[in-house]
């Protein structure tokens, strides 16, 4: 027979430069990259296989025949091959593969494997092909089971490609279906045309569209510093973890860039990055560098040796000079070291934890190291257990969460009109945990705006379930708020439908904001508070004297109270703390602001805020906070007793 394989020639060329692209440069090792690797190499020793096996052929007289058995016989056994790592490589994309185990594998792989041993006995057997008597090639009885195998491992990849279509990104799926549509069109024709050599231009073809649409490589790169993105960190943790694989983390937090960007422009800031990425890249081997975010990377590393290598390169080339715009320009790196990644669950929290470090580092000099171990690493895990806990409890209706009650005491009225509702959080394996450790986790993790909703959820709940009590005792339920909370848009609208949905009166409620939020978001929170205060809701300024807020700015909002904090009453020792602390009573009485004090633990306490003539004291020497049952109590005793304190 004459073969045309003209076209197979140019398909080999072809393939031969996708595979040079892909090789070039460093792949993510993820399990899709190495397969795709191994089925170019395969595709391309097919082809050249294909191609001499069919100039073999045609010359059958002119080479020896063992040499035509051999050449033949391998191309045979790559092509039966090829269409099982094609169904490898969908299961992978999809996610799949390690669930393909068992009696699915041996349905899958048994024509494979039996087509194999055929090809390795038919030298003996010709029950494949053979050059018979008069030297000319010939296919035995068997030859055509090939291209039921190849029917039968279409339909298997037509079967998992619609089976796993929501698992395949659309891409994918798309790319996957062309790739079937070429294949079978080339299985059909060669079948029909066994001189027209097409099955290799239809793999080449196929594998041109996988590299230039699912394979590719850029998804996982960061644009500018060309190291592996964020992403690929993820992906590369999550299998290191699952593998239990032990590697260290090296994550850099570059600084100086804020003086490139504002002296030389942005641009010369990207050219930094590029050299920055270019000096990571060339790392010793075994270490892969990802770009985590801004100026920050990190970099994975499997073995002591490389560790040490990579941390002396850092050390030497930052303090070495880099070059931008004709100018050249020191940059420092902090350091957060991690010896080990196992120690943490998941991806996700090795990457809070390297946050939290950077947080901390952040606070101190430049050109620090931070190692993560010991208690630093184990309070930063309690950190995370505590968010995903929050997190969980969140999701799961806030069962976990409790409102416990503090009453405040009027000096004026010597009863107690008033109570902060506080908030508990019980987790079984983390116990009680406080909204002092909670609470700003929950503002750093994004959960916050969800707490401040339950509580004002719960705290309209409490005053339906006990409706009469409350009206009896005619309090005000001071709730805390969040400093994000101002920023949402819509907020006093949102809130003022949450408490209208319970049919909760506004004027039995105040919202306690910190001096912080106060000072940060002052216009948007004056607005916020005059549209709640003209609906009857109250506002009080907690916390104050913990801040370095600017005075009158925090006076200039329109609060109706302000809670003193605590440390103003520690420092009553000295004279000038006293003198402070008694004209700040003043000018609040001037700006008729009531004023509550916070924190009077004990009689002497007590009788300092009294002659100040402080209108509320909230504190453990009047009432700890209560458990709602126990605070419900409280209320009926104190009503039946006449309301009168002490
Ligand atoms: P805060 O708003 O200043 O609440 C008063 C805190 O002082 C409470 O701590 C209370 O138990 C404590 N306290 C009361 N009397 C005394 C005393 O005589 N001496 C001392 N040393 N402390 C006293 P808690 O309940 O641990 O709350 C801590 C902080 O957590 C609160 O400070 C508040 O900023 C935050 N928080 C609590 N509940 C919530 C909430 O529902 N939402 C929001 N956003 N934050 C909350
Ligand atoms: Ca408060
Ligand atoms: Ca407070």
């Amino acid at each position: 027979m004459h073969y045309i394989y003209g076209y197979e020639i140019s398909a080999f060329i072809f393939l031969i430069i996708i595979t040079a692209r892909f090789f070039e440069r460093r792949n993510f090792p993820n399990a899709a990259n190495k397969l795709f690797g191994f089925i170019l190499w395969v595709a391309i020793t097919d082809l050249a296989l294909d191609i001499l096996s069919s100039v073999f052929i045609t010359y059958l007289d002119r080479y020896p025949y063992w040499l035509v058995l051999i050449v033949n016989t391998a191309f045979y056994s790559l092509q039966n091959i090829f269409p099982v790592l094609v169904i490898f490589y969908i299961l992978v994309l999809a996610g799949q593969i390690k669930q393909f185990t068992g009696a699915k594998a041996a349905v899958l792989l048994f024509p494979m494997i039996f087509f194999e041993v055929i090809l390795l006995i038919n030298p003996l057997t010709k029950l494949v092909f053979y050059s018979n008597e008069i030297n000319i090639y010939t296919r035995g009885p068997l030859f055509n089971y090939f291209f039921l195998g190849s029917l039968f491992y279409m339909l298997v990849t037509v079967y998992y490609t619609v089976k796993f279509r929501s698992r395949l990104q659309p891409i994918q799926y798309k790319t996957i279906l062309c790739f079937i549509f070429l294949i079978v069109a080339a299985v059909l024709i060669q079948y029909f045309f066994p001189s027209l050599l097409l099955i290799g231009v239809a793999i080449a073809l196929s594998i041109t569209m996988m590299f230039i649409t699912i394979q590719n490589s850029d998804d996982m790169r960061d644009i500018v510093s060309d190291v592996f993105n964020f992403e690929a960190l993820l992906l590369f943790l999550r299998s290191c973890l699952e593998d239990k694989r032990p590697c260290r983390l090296i994550a850099i937090n570059i600084g100086g860039f804020n003086r490139v960007n504002s002296l030389l422009g942005t641009e010369a800031g990207h050219q930094l990055l590029r050299q920055v990425g270019s000096f990571l890249r060339g790392l010793p081997k075994g270490c892969w560098s990802f770009r985590l975010s801004g100026t920050r990377f990190a970099m994975i590393i499997f073995t002591g040796e490389a560790y040490a290598e990579v941390l002396k390169a850092l050390d030497e080339r930052f303090a070495q000079p880099w070059q931008v715009g004709g100018m050249k320009l020191n940059l420092y790196v902090n350091n957060c070291l991690l010896q080990n990644i196992n120690y943490f669950s998941s991806a996700e929290n090795i990457v809070s934890a390297l946050e939290a470090a950077f947080g901390d580092l952040e606070k101190g000099d430049n050109g620090r190291s931070l190692i993560l171990e010991g208690a630093y690493l184990a309070a930063i895990k309690r950190k995370l257990e505590i968010e995903e806990a929050l997190r969980l409890a969140l999701e799961g209706g806030g069962g976990n969460f409790e409102l416990i009650f503090q009453p405040i005491y009027s000096t004026a009225e010597r009863n107690y009109p008033v109570a902060e509702v506080l908030l508990r959080f019980n987790n079984e394996s983390l116990g009680s945990v406080s909204p002092s450790e909670f609470i700003p986790l929950a503002e750093r993790a994004g959960l916050i705006r969800q707490i401040d909703e339950l509580v004002i959820k719960k705290s309209c709940q409490f005053i339906i379930n006990n409706q009469a009590l409350m009206k009896n005792w005619q309090g005000v339920l001071e709730v805390n708020l969040s400093a994000s909370e101002f920023f949402s848009p819509g907020f006093a609208d949102k809130l003022h439908e949450l408490v209208s949905s319970y049919a909760v009166d506004p004027a039995g409620l105040c919202f306690e904001v910190t001096e912080t939020a106060a000072t940060v978001s002052c216009d948007i929170l004056r607005d916020c508070m005059t549209r709640l205060q003209a609906l009857g809701y109250c506002f009080a300024l907690d916390d104050f004297g913990t801040g370095y807020s600017n005075l009158v700015q925090v006076i200039s909002l329109p609060f109706n109270a302000v809670k003193l904090d605590r440390s103003l009453l520690t420092d009553k020792n000295s004279d000038f703390a006293m003198l402070f602390f008694n004209d700040l009573v003043k000018m609040f009485k001037r700006a008729k602001l009531k004023i509550i004090i916070e924190g009077v633990e004990d009689a002497a306490e007590a009788e300092y805020a009294d002659a100040l003539q402080i209108d509320f004291i909230q504190g453990f020497y009047y009432s700890y906070p209560l458990p709602e049952k126990d605070f419900i109590k409280f209320l009926h005793s104190r009503l039946s007793s006449g309301i009168d304190c002490e």
